[in-house]
C-alpha cells in the first residue's frame, strides 16, 4: 500500500507533468488567449492579451517577499538610454531586446547567453529622430517566432531557438522620420505594431503583419491624407471632417508608440493614438476642431483593420495628451452589472473606464493634478477643456504637462483586491505659448510651441514659476510640499477612488506587476525594486539593485518549481534628445550604469 507520503509525492509529480508540459508549448493564438493558465512563463509583453500584468503565481507572497535575493544577471550590453524592455519568459529562455534592438536569449535558469542577434541599426541617421530617448519596449513570441521591433522601422522575425532571421518586413523608413519603439502584439496570427515620432512631422499608423511570413496584411493611418487623393477609409473620410486647412502637409500626428490590447471573445483589438502634430491645435490650422483620430482610442478588427468604435479622450489636443498608455481589460461589476471595459490612466490625468464591446464611455476619474478641463460629460465621456488651456502666445501653465499623469510605464490589475496600481505623476506640469516664429523644419522635431518644449539635454522643461497663469485644477490632493510628487496609486475603477497612494515611480519608469500573492512588485527609477501587499499597501521589499538611470518593468515566471521576478535595468550610453542631423554619437558619461538583466528568488543571493 502507497504511504501517504509516496501518493502525495505522486500526485506532486503528475502535477508537475502538467505544469511543465505547458512550458515551451508553441506560442499560438490559444495559448495566449489562456495565457494566463500558464504562469510559469510571460508570453506576450502584458503577460496577457487584456495586458493586465496580474501572475496567478503566489510562492513568493506577502508572507516571504522580504527573503528575495539575486538568483543571476546577465550582461546586456551597451546601447541606448534606459531600460524600458518587458522581457519574454518561454521554454526556459529570457528573451529581451537592447535600445539599440539587439535582440537576446538567455537561460532563464542560468543566465547563460543562448544567442545575440544585432540589426545593426545605422544609429547616426536614426538618433535625430529620436524625441525622447532610444528605447525599446518589448518582443512578441508566436510559433516558435520571436518577432522583434527595430527601432530603424524594420519588424524581424528570427528563430527562438537559434535567433537566425525567418523574415523581414518593413513598417516604416527613417527617412520619413518614423522609428519603432513599442512592442508588437499578436492577434489571429498577425503581428500588430504601430510607429513613433508625432513630434517630428508624421503621419500616425499602425499596421498588422502575417506573423509567420512577414506579409503586410494592413495598414491604418489614425489622421486623414491630403483630401484631394482617395481616402483609404471611410472611417478617415469621416475624420477629414474634423480637420481643417493644410493639416496633412505637416502629417498630422497621432503615432502609436504603446498601448495595445486584444479581447478574442468580442474579435476586437484595441490601440492607442499619440499627440496632434505639431502640439497646438491653431498650428494644425484646426482651432476648435477634434482632430480625428488623434489622442483617441480605437477598436479595430484584426482580420481587416476596420475601425469598429473610437473613443477620443482629447479632442483638439494642444498639450502633448497622447493617449497610448496601456489599454488594460478587465471584466467588472458596475452598478451591479457586468461588464466587459477597458481602462486606460491616460497622460491626461483621468483614469478612464468604457465598455469594451462597444466604445461606451462608463466613467473618467481624475488621479492627478489637471487643469485642462473641468471634468468630463457623464454620457460622452467628452471633457469641458477650461477656454483658457488652448493657450495663444502668451505662456500659461498646464497639468498634466507632457510627461504625463501617467505614461508608458506599466500599471496592472489585481483582480482579487480589485485594484489598479499606477505609478503617477501627481503634479505634472508644463508651460504653453504658442511659438509665433514658427517655421517648419522638414525632418526634425515641430512642436510649435515656445516654451514647455523637451531641452537638448533631455528631461522635460523644469516647472514654470507659479506667477504663470493656470486654469484651476481639479483631482485628488497632491502630496504635502517636500513630499515625493512620483507615487504609486493603487485606484479602484469601480468605486472610482484611490485606495492607497506611496511615494515612488512617476509616470516615466515605476513599472508595476501584481500577483496571487497579494504582491504588488515595482521598479523605481533609481534603481530599487520594492514589493507591497496589494490590498494595503504595506512595504515588504526595498532592495537596491544598482541599476540606476531606467528600470524596465518587472516580471515573474516558474522553472523547476520556483518562482523568479526578472527586470531589465541601467542604462545603455546616454543619449541626447532631439540632436542636430549628423551631431556625433555622445560619449557615456562616467557614472554610466550599464544595463543587466537581473532575477531573483527567495533566499537568493545579496543583490551586488
Ligand atoms: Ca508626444
Amino acid at each position: 500500500m502507497m504511504s501517504r507520503f509516496l501518493l502525495s509525492a505522486t500526485i506532486a509529480a503528475a502535477l508537475s507533468a502538467v505544469a511543465s508540459a505547458q512550458v515551451g508549448r508553441s506560442v499560438d493564438d490559444a495559448a495566449l488567449k489562456n495565457a494566463a493558465k500558464n504562469p510559469a512563463e510571460w508570453t506576450t509583453y502584458g503577460f496577457t492579451q487584456g495586458e493586465t500584468r496580474y501572475s496567478p503565481l503566489d510562492q513568493i507572497n506577502t508572507s516571504n517577499v522580504s527573503r528575495l535575493g539575486q538568483a543571476w544577471s546577465y550582461d546586456i550590453g551597451r546601447g541606448g538610454g534606459n531600460q524600458e524592455n518587458t522581457l519574454l519568459a518561454w521554454n526556459g529562455a529570457l528573451y529581451g531586446i537592447t535600445n539599440w534592438s539587439i535582440v537576446y536569449a538567455v537561460d532563464a535558469r542560468t543566465g547563460k547567453e543562448k544567442w545575440r542577434w544585432d540589426p545593426e541599426v545605422n544609429q547616426a541617421a536614426v538618433r535625430p529622430k529620436i524625441c525622447c530617448g532610444v528605447v525599446q519596449r518589448g518582443l512578441a513570441l508566436y510559433q516558435g517566432l520571436v518577432i522583434a521591433p527595430i527601432i530603424d522601422g524594420r519588424l524581424i522575425a528570427l528563430d527562438a531557438q537559434t535567433g537566425k532571421p525567418a523574415w523581414e518586413a518593413r513598417v516604416s523608413y527613417t527617412q520619413d522620420n518614423y522609428t519603432i519603439t513599442m512592442a508588437p502584439r499578436i492577434a489571429k496570427g498577425k503581428v500588430l505594431i504601430g510607429v513613433s515620432g508625432a513630434e517630428l512631422p508624421v503621419r500616425g499608423f499602425f499596421a498588422a503583419f502575417d506573423a509567420l511570413t512577414g506579409k503586410l496584411a494592413w495598414r491604418f493611418y489614425t489622421v486623414p491624407g491630403d483630401p484631394s487623393k482617395p481616402f483609404e477609409n471611410p472611417a478617415l473620410k469621416k475624420a477629414a471632417e474634423t480637420w481643417s486647412g493644410d493639416w496633412w502637409k505637416l502629417g498630422g500626428g497621432g503615432t502609436v508608440w504603446d498601448g495595445m490590447a486584444y479581447d478574442p471573445d468580442a474579435d476586437l483589438f484595441y490601440v492607442g493614438t499619440g499627440n496632434g502634430g505639431p502640439w497646438p491645435e491653431e498650428l494644425r490650422k484646426s482651432k476648435g476642431k477634434d482632430n480625428l483620430y488623434v489622442a483617441s482610442i480605437l477598436a479595430v478588427k484584426p482580420d481587416t483593420g476596420k475601425l469598429e468604435w473610437y473613443f477620443q479622450p482629447v479632442p483638439g489636443d494642444s498639450w502633448d495628451y497622447d493617449s497610448v498608455q496601456q489599454l488594460l481589460l478587465a471584466d467588472l461589476t458596475i452598478n451591479g452589472r457586468p461588464r466587459k471595459v477597458l481602462m486606460q490612466a491616460n497622460k491626461d490625468g483621468f483614469y478612464y473606464v468604457l465598455d469594451r464591446v462597444t466604445g461606451q464611455f462608463i466613467s473618467g476619474t481624475p488621479f492627478a493634478k489637471i487643469t485642462w478641463a473641468k471634468g468630463l460629460d457623464e454620457r460622452s465621456g467628452r471633457p469641458f477643456i477650461n477656454p483658457e488651456a488652448h493657450y495663444g502666445t502668451e505662456p500659461i501653465q498646464i497639468s498634466p504637462g507632457p510627461g504625463g499623469g501617467h505614461n508608458w510605464s506599466p500599471m496592472s490589475f489585481n483582480p482579487a483586491t480589485g485594484l489598479v496600481y499606477v505609478p503617477t505623476s501627481t503634479v505634472s506640469s508644463s508651460t504653453f505659448a504658442v511659438d509665433t516664429d514658427f517655421v517648419v523644419k522638414p525632418n526634425q522635431s515641430n512642436l510649435g510651441v515656445k516654451r514647455g518644449a523637451p531641452p537638448k539635454d533631455g528631461g522635460f522643461a523644469p516647472p514654470p514659476p507659479a506667477t504663470l497663469p493656470s486654469p484651476p485644477a481639479i483631482g485628488p490632493e497632491p502630496p504635502p510640499e517636500g513630499q515625493p510628487r512620483n507615487v504609486l496609486v493603487a485606484f479602484d475603477p469601480v468605486a472610482k477612488q484611490i485606495r492607497w497612494q506611496t511615494p515612488g515611480g512617476g509616470s516615466i519608469g515605476g513599472g508595476t506587476l501584481t500577483t496571487a500573492g497579494n504582491l504588488v512588485i515595482q521598479v523605481i527609477p533609481d534603481g530599487r525594486l520594492v514589493a507591497y501587499s496589494a490590498d494595503k499597501g504595506e512595504k515588504l521589499l526595498d532592495v537596491q539593485t544598482g541599476l540606476k538611470g531606467g528600470m524596465g518593468p518587472p516580471i515573474t515566471y516558474e522553472l523547476d518549481g520556483k518562482q523568479y521576478i526578472a527586470l531589465a535595468g541601467g542604462m545603455g550610453v546616454v543619449v541626447a534628445r532631439n540632436v542636430e542631423p549628423g551631431a556625433p554619437a555622445p560619449a557615456p558619461a562616467a557614472n554610466t550604469i550599464f544595463p543587466k538583466l537581473m532575477t531573483f528568488v527567495l533566499d537568493g543571493k545579496p543583490v551586488q
